[in-house]
C-alpha cells in the first residue's frame, strides 16, 4: 500500500541559506567600516576523514559569506599543553574573532582542557564551560551550533514550545544535553532519554516535540510518533541518513525535518552568524 506523508517538510536548506545571507551582509558592513572582515580560525588534530571534510566545509563557507578563515593543523601526536597553547594564541590573537576546534582531538588530549583555552568572547562554536553556564541561567552568549539551529527552525515554523512535552534523545554536551536547556528555557516540560533510559517507547509516545540525537540509523520508528508531534533529526548518520525513519515518521508526525537538509545545514549557519556577532562586539560596533 503506497504511504502517504502528512507531515510539513521544515526546510533547514531554506533558512540557512537566508541566515547566511544576512551574516555575509553584516560582514559586509563590519568590512566597509573596520577594513577588515570577521575571521574565524580552524583548529584541527590529526587528519581523520570525517574531521577533515567537516573543516573544509566550514572554511568553505566562511570563504563565501566574506568571513575569512584561519587554519591552524596540528599531528595527531601534540599533547595537551600543545594543544592548549595553539588555542591560546588564538585567543590572544586581536585579528581572530571566533575559534572553532574541530573534536575529537584524539583519545589522549584533555578535550576539556583544550576547549577551556578558548576566550569566551570567541566561542563561535558554544563548547565552553562559561558559553554552556551562560546558556543554562538563559543569559546572552554563544549556544552550541546544532541546538542553537534547532531552535531557529523551531522558531521559524512558529512552533508554540509553552507547556509542550518535549523528548530529547540523547544528551551529549554538545547537542541533546543543551538542546533540551534550551527548549526548557522555551518553557517546555522537557524529558531526557539515553542508552539506559527503560522503555524508551512510552516516552516517545508522549513527545509533542521529539529531538532524535542518538547517532543511529532510523532509531526512531513512526509507530513511536504522536500523531502532530514535532520531529527534529539531528542524526547524521553514513549513507545521509537520519535518527529518524523518515518514511514512517512522515506519516503521523505534523512537521519534520528532513535529513539531509534540515538540521545540518543550520548548524554551520549558526557557526557563520555567531562569529559575524563575536567580531562586531570585539570591534565595538555592537
Ligand atoms: P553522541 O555523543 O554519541 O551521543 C549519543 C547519545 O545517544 C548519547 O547520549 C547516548 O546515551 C544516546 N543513545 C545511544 N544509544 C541509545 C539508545 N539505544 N537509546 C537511547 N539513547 C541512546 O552523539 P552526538 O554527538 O550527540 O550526535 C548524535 C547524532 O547527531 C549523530 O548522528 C551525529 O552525527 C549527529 N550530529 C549532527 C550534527 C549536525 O550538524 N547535523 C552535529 C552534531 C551531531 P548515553 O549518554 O547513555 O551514552
Amino acid at each position: 500500500m503506497a504511504r502517504t506523508q502528512t507531515a510539513r517538510l521544515m526546510d533547514g536548506t531554506g533558512l540557512a541559506r537566508r541566515t547566511v545571507e544576512a551574516a555575509s551582509a553584516s560582514a559586509d558592513a563590519i568590512r566597509r567600516q573596520t577594513g577588515s572582515a570577521p575571521c574565524l580560525a580552524t583548529v584541527l588534530v590529526g587528519e581523520d576523514p570525517a574531521s577533515v571534510t567537516y573543516v573544509r566545509m566550514k572554511r568553505a563557507r566562511c570563504e563565501k559569506a566574506g568571513i575569512e578563515s584561519r587554519h591552524v593543523a596540528l599531528p595527531s601526536s601534540i599533547s595537551t599543553a600543545g594543544l592548549v597553547e595553539a588555542v591560546t594564541e588564538l585567543s590572544e590573537d586581536p585579528e581572530v574573532h571566533g575559534i572553532l576546534l574541530q573534536h575529537p582531538v584524539g583519545p589522549h588530549i584533555d578535550e576539556r582542557a583544550a576547549f577551556e583555552a578558548i576566550a569566551p568572547e570567541k566561542d563561535v562554536d558554544g563548547v565552553t564551560m562559561h558559553s554552556f553556564a551562560a546558556m543554562g541561567f538563559g543569559l546572552p552568549g554563544f549556544v552550541s551550533c546544532t541546538p542553537g539551529g534547532i531552535m531557529r527552525l523551531l522558531d521559524a515554523y512558529e512552533v508554540d514550545l509553552a507547556g509542550k512535552h518535549a523528548v530529547v534523545v540523547g544528551r551529549s554536551a554538545i547537542l541533546g544535553k543543551p538542546a533540551g536547556l534550551l527548549l526548557l528555557g522555551r518553557d517546555a516540560t522537557v524529558t531526557y532519554c539515553h542508552s539506559r533510559t527503560a522503555d524508551l517507547s512510552s516516552h516517545l509516545r508522549e513527545a509533542d516535540v521529539l529531538i532524535a540525537a542518538v547517532g543511529r540509523p532510523r532509531f526512531v520508528a513512526g509507530a513511536d510518533i504522536k500523531p502532530g508531534a514535532v520531529v527534529i533529526d539531528a542524526g547524521y548518520n553514513p549513507g545521509n541518513v537520519g535518527d529518524v525513519d523518515f518514511e514512517s515518521a512522515a506519516e503521523r508526525a505534523g512537521l519534520i525535518t528532513p535529513v539531509p537538509g534540515g538540521v545540518g545545514p543550520m548548524t554551520i549557519a549558526v557557526l557563520l552568524e555567531q562569529t559575524v556577532r563575536a567580531a562586531t562586539h570585539q570591534l565595538g560596533l555592537g
